[in-house]
């Protein structure tokens, strides 16, 4: 029997680092559920075994049906036939077992049909499904967007849509990129237009590309309401059906993620629905979805790199060349130490980014029904600002990560590597995605930079290394500290220089700075709580690091303006 989650006991491990007795606790109150809700825990055991047992179940799924179907769906992929996109049968199947178990409404309330889990848990069920098929993930991950519906949509819309999206009878779709706005959402022009403000009832016209799963029975579409404001200020989030007024005019032809259909979509008058409030649509809605969605393709690029590591490992204790496994080459040996030293940061991060959001959610919700205490309120600011530094930052790396573990694992492999007899093509293939979409890498930096200046990142970590300091990895921890004062040397120089394409030039390298800092940390943290190998992965991400480290820090005070003088010239565009 396969079972991802028990046959990967580093995702019990970072689950078991979080303190899940506040989440629980924050999530269930006094446990008054269990009154209406048979299947609610009665206390914080019962809501941890639930835990357990989601995560099993998942695991077992994953690796038991999902994974011996992936290869198929990526060959086969979806059709398209007039303005209709047909799963293919093996994903439908997926989807089907998924809703069997009841798992498509993981962290939505009860009362709509969910499971009331916490982010983390989903976080480590997204992972592995996407171990077993990155393009199920797709599907599967957009429970996030059901999360959004049930923070701004009228009580009505919920009623509406919510049950069928947790049942998994329906499925969604984010809806904001067009021809003319990626990266830069601000300048969507899709339009929107009030034809009953007391139905709340609008009409939508134009059309968006590049949407995973569009052809969605439920969409949020990023649309302008305000026709004469320019910018993210004249956008609104709109809850539209599929049906009347929307068409899919094609589904993309791509690298990797075969079974994920990504459609174009035209809106003609189509009828929508304003959730959250006018004029906040890419404030509010998109904000909150993008929180989510980082981490959910963070944990999409760990569980395809996990897939990945894991094929490079078994083929290089088999393949024999000069006399002996390539397996005990150092060269070989190296690709694969690094793989798993990356991976288990790359979780760690995103796992501690789940509860980080998983708390300001949940205090969130206790400020909205006005029971927040000043205490918890003052947290909730905290946790917003440190929940917008850490979830750009673990997709930056998780992603980057991914595509660098795909990579060495074809190396791995040689030629068989590149072959389609063997998986690591296709992982390679479908992790190129994961650093461009939801924020590409780049903006991600633009992302994380301000958390990071502003000191929030900086104050996390030295909370984490003042309690580590009197531990079992202290040794490891005064690594960092003895690197600190760098970081801070960083911050103030960059901050310091006026010219802001120096900076943006330069934000990378101070986001790589802090983030080598903030990684250490967390693996010297769980050198302290884990046994000798999590100690032995921590010295060798140390050993590393430190050189990475100083070589940024010199880049950085060197400061060469070569490239923005001559960037042109090098490129040929001059
Ligand atoms: C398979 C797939 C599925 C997708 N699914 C969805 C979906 O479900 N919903 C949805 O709304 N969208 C979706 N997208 C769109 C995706 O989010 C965008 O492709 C992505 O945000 C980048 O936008 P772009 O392609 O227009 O690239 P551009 O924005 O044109 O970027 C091109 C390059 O310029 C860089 N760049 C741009 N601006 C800056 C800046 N300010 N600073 C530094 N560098 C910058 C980028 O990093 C990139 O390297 C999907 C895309 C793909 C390919």
């Amino acid at each position: 029997m396969s079972n991802f989650y028990t046959d990967n006991p580093d995702i019990r491990f970072c689950l078991d680092g979080q303190d899940m007795d506040r989440a629980i606790a924050l999530r269930e109150g006094d446990f008054g559920e269990a009154k209406i809700y048979e299947f609610a825990p009665r206390d914080a055991a019962e809501a941890r075994e639930q835990y357990e047992a989601v995560l099993k179940l998942a695991g077992e799924i994953c690796g038991e049906f999902v994974a011996l179907r992936a290869e198929i769906i990526d060959k086969e992929g979806n059709t398209y036939r007039d303005g209709e996109v047909i799963l293919h049968p093996q994903l439908r199947a997926c989807i089907d077992r998924f809703r069997e178990a009841d798992l498509m409404g993981l962290s939505m309330p009860r009362r709509f049909g969910g499971l009331n889990m916490p982010q983390s848990v989903k976080i480590a069920v997204i992972e592995m499904v996407a171990r077993a098929d990155a393009s199920l993930m797709n599907i599967v991950g957009l429970q996030d967007i059901a999360e959004t519906i049930e923070t701004f949509a009228p009580e009505n819309l919920k009623n509406d849509v919510l049950p069928g999206l947790c049942d998994g009878e329906s499925t969604a779709a984010m809806v904001f990129t067009e021809p003319d706005a990626g990266s830069d959402l601000g300048s969507v022009r899709l339009r929107a237009d009030c034809e009953d403000e007391a139905r709340n009832l609008w009409r939508l016209n134009g059309s968006k590309r590049f949407i995973t799963n569009g052809c969605g029975d439920v969409l949020v579409v990023l649309a302008r309401s305000e026709h004469d404001v320019p910018g993210a200020r004249g956008l609104s989030s709109f809850l539209v059906k599929k049906g009347e007024g929307v068409r899919i005019r094609r589904i993309e032809n791509k690298l990797g993620i075969h079974g994920s259909p990504t459609c174009e979509i035209q809106f003609n008058n189509a009828p929508g629905h304003l959730i959250g409030t006018r004029k906040r649509g890419l404030i509010d809605a998109a904000m909150e979805i993008m929180n989510g969605a980082r981490i959910g393709i963070a944990a999409q690029a760990i569980g395809i790199a996990e897939a990945a590591a894991r094929e490079a490992v078994r083929y290089s204790e088999s393949r024999v060349q000069f006399g002996k496994a390539i397996r005990i080459m150092p060269p070989v040996y190296e690709m694969l130490a690094n793989m798993r030293i990356r991976i288990e940061a790359a979780r760690a991060l995103n796992i501690r980014s789940a509860h980080i959001v998983e708390l300001l959610k949940s205090l969130q919700v206790r400020a909205n029904e006005q029971k927040a205490t000043a205490e918890e309120k003052a947290e909730l600011k905290v946790l917003t600002r440190l929940a917008a530094a850490v979830t750009p930052l673990s997709k930056y790396f998780a992603t980057e990560m991914s595509n660098q573990v795909c990579d060495d694992a074809i190396q791995v492999l040689g030629g068989s590597g590149y072959m389609k007899d063997y998986p690591v093509e296709r992982y390679f293939r479908d992790a190129r995605i994961t650093n461009i979409y939801e924020g590409t890498t780049q903006l991600q930096v633009v992302g994380a930079i301000g958390g990071i200046t502003s000191g929030v990142l900086g104050n996390d970590l030295d909370q984490l290394v003042k309690k580590g300091l009197e531990g079992a990895a202290r040794d490891l921890f005064a690594q960092v500290q003895e690197l600190r004062p760098m970081l801070d040397e960083a911050i103030a120089l960059h901050k310091e220089n006026k010219d802001q394409e120096f900076r943006e030039l330069y934000a990378r390298r101070v986001v790589d700075l802090a983030l080598d800092l903030y990684l250490g940390a967390l693996l010297a943290e769980q050198a302290a709580r884990g046994g000798e190998r999590k100690r032995a992965l921590a010295e060798a991400f140390f050993a590393n690091m430190k050189g990475r480290f100083r070589e940024n820090f010199a880049a950085l005070k060197d400061g060469s303006r070569v490239l923005l003088e001559k960037h042109g010239l090098i490129v040929g565009l001059q």
